[in-house]
């Protein structure tokens, strides 16, 4: 196998890698994960606040799963969404 870290051929059953000293098993499992909840949050934050604020806030949530993957977008639509939310219940109140 390849060290996901330097990228040097090292032994498959090497825990660490010989070149750079990089735990060849934690390499495998702190993969880069999309955090696809934090990418359709906000998204949504745009189309539809309340789906786009509970997407974001598990999109949130999973990123301290996957080493703040995701983070800054999950709180950048929980920031859009709760923008959104707070002018339709302006409109709303301002119809009254
Ligand atoms: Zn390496």
């Amino acid at each position: 196998m390849y060290c996901k870290n330097c990228g040097k051929e090292i032994d498959d059953r090497a825990e660490v890698c010989i070149y750079c000293g990089c735990g060849t098993r934690q390499a495998q499992t702190t993969k880069d994960e999309t955090n696809t909840l934090a990418i359709i949050g906000f998204i949504f934050s745009f189309l539809f606040a309340v789906v786009g604020l509970i997407c974001s806030i598990l999109g949130y949530r999973k990123a301290a799963e996957l080493n703040g993957n995701g983070k800054g977008l999950a709180m950048a639509g929980i920031i859009i969404s709760a923008v959104w939310l707070g002018i339709v219940i302006i409109a709303l109140i301002a119809q009254l």
